[in-house]
């Protein structure tokens, strides 16, 4: 008995990891898995965030590189056709964010901005998070970030 329901456990840990590759998806088995709880995509909150853990006043956002223009990051391309629609675009998305990020700040929240490219990685380079959750001294993250590197490239 045991050995048949520890290989049908198995089996489906498997085909959830399977179906939910998604970088969100991610996050939250992570924090999950450690006795996080949340809300998702909170309607009456700024920006509608991602992950939601009012016990910690805080919200994360998962942005993807491109569409939100992730600072020096190499998944932050610019197309070559359409420049003006794209710029614009891009323009608003930030926009949007940054309003957001400070309503969000103003009212009181933690604001977390986690960038897919980082949490592609392995999980263990996500750990940080589950300690810096519930430290209330961080206000804001933007992880990862590239000081060194510009938007535009050298
Ligand atoms: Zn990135």
């Amino acid at each position: 008995m045991d050995k048949v329901s520890t290989e049908v456990r198995s089996r489906m840990m498997a085909s959830i990891r399977g179906s939910n590759t998604t970088p969100e998806m991610k996050v939250r088995k992570l924090l999950h898995r450690h006795g996080f709880r949340y809300q998702l995509h909170s309607r009456n909150l700024p920006g509608r965030p991602d992950v939601v853990l009012a016990r910690y006043r805080l919200c994360i956002f998962i942005h993807g590189c491109f569409w939100h223009r992730h600072p020096g990051c190499k998944y932050a391309t610019n197309p070559s056709s359409r420049e003006n629609f794209w710029q614009s675009k891009f323009e608003q998305n930030m926009n949007r964010d940054t309003r957001n990020r400070n309503e969000l700040l103003q009212q009181g929240w933690r604001v977390f901005e986690l960038w897919e490219c980082g949490i592609r990685k392995p999980d263990s380079e996500l750990t940080w998070l589950l300690d810096t959750v519930p430290d209330c001294e961080q206000r804001y993250i933007s992880w990862p970030s590239f000081p060194n590197e510009s938007p535009n490239g050298p």
